[in-house]
């Protein structure tokens, strides 16, 4: 009996799609999240990877990188620490949303591309940003998160000097690019703090825009909710600002494209950018299904819920990664409920990618699954400076087959 509870409770985990997390620090950390997964971002198809051996699918991914660079984080500079009003002296964001826990309660996904349009690089020389990215994307962790409502706050006094609202939240795949025009940021807040420097808040949740035109904010008011309006198929707040109409990273003060690795002076308060710490990499969601799911999917939390039949001719790993690193590997194997191999794979990245899919498993079964528990475990390795793999987080997976 106890071994059917514990059974039980496996796929409990499994049937909630809850996940642990991992997100991997510059420290050689890694943070573990238990949480509800969710949903990752969207962008032109990127290049597929090479061939996995057998058994292996991978998704449609992000956007592309090449080559190397530096990974110095930039400085923060404080302001704070005089008696003064927070809001004398130079202008200073503090979170641009209800994130009490950031890793826990939000998370960046992507950065400013500090790099060129044709590569793409986060301030860090990281992945975590695309070609035409101007903001900081704060991300939740799930749609339900989104559901339940979590505030747009804003990052610094101003001016409200535009609002847009209407706008559905729905994955922009569901009815193309096209239909979304130039209203890619969706739902929308901009903010002019003066001085030429304005901040806007995008993609919020439809009906959730607390502000009009012409209304005065006080740093940390809420302005709206998050969504997932306009061009993006996971819920987030885009925050997004510019000084005399052109786009700077708050991490750095840099211009966009000015160049990755740059030790530049934050644009958050000192106490914003602590919460900060930058996540080089990822899992965004991962879990079972009896088919290989697409982004979409995977973002809605579409893995099996309860046991998958053994008639299934299908049976496959999702895990869901951003923040690749060229040189990065993974291995993956799943095991049947007698311990023996069902399927092993894996491969390395040869250059930086967004965000990949990765699938594992079979398809196209002939012969039935084993009834009892599926075990997977994804294994993700980055070389050190001295070219040696060094494994920088492992997942594991369960799922019954009955
Ligand atoms: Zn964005």
């Amino acid at each position: 009996m106890r071994i059917a509870a514990a059974i039980g409770a496996v796929i409990l985990l499994v049937g909630l799609g809850l996940a642990v997390r991992y997100f991997a620090t510059d420290d050689g950390t890694s943070m573990d999240l238990t949480k509800i997964p969710e949903p990752v971002q969207s962008e032109p198809a990127p290049p597929p990877l090479p061939p996995l051996p057998s058994n292996t699918q991978e998704q449609p991914p992000l956007p592309a990188q090449d080559s190397m660079a530096a990974q110095q984080p930039p400085q923060g500079t404080g302001e704070s620490g005089t008696m003064m009003s927070e809001e004398e002296g130079p202008l200073r964001f503090s979170m641009p949303l209800d994130c009490p826990d950031y890793g826990e309660d939000c998370y960046i996904l992507n950065f400013v591309n500090a790099g060129l349009e044709t590569d793409p690089r986060d301030y860090s020389c990281g992945s975590l940003t695309y070609a035409e990215h101007r903001g900081t994307d704060f991300r939740l962790l799930s749609l339900q998160e989104m559901e339940a409502g979590v505030s747009v706050l804003a990052a610094a006094p101003g001016e409200v000097v535009q609002v847009h609202d209407g706008m559905p939240d729905a994955n922009y795949r569901l009815f193309g690019r096209d239909a979304i025009a130039d209203r890619g940021l969706g739902n929308r807040v901009v903010i002019d703090h003066g001085d030429g420097i304005r901040s806007t808040y995008g993609h919020m949740r439809r009906g959730s825009v607390a502000v009009s035109v012409g209304d005065t904010v006080a740093r940390g008011q809420m302005i709206g909710l998050v969504g997932m309006s306009g061009l993006t198929d996971f819920p987030h707040v885009h925050f997004e600002v510019s000084d005399q109409g052109s786009f700077v990273d708050p991490f750095t003060g840099a211009l966009r494209h000015e160049g990755c690795g740059l030790i530049g002076e934050s644009l958050w308060q000192q106490e914003t950018l602590a919460k900060l710490p930058y996540l080089r990499t990822v899992v965004i969601r991962s879990g079972f299904a009896d088919e290989t799911l697409n982004r979409a999917a995977v973002e809605y939390g579409l893995f099996n819920e309860g046991p998958i039949a053994a008639t299934s001719t299908a049976l496959v790993m999702h895990v869901y990664v951003a923040g690749i690193q060229e040189g990065d590997a993974f291995v993956a194997e799943i095991t049947d409920p007698t311990g023996a191999r069902f399927v092993k794979s894996g491969s390395e990245f040869d250059r930086y990618r967004q965000s990949r899919l990765l699938a594992i498993g079979k398809q196209d079964l002939l012969e039935p699954l084993i009834p009892g528990i599926y075990s997977g475990e994804f294994r993700y390795y980055r070389r050190d400076a001295s070219g040696e793999k060094v494994e920088i987080f492992a997942i594991n997976e369960s799922v019954e087959v009955r």
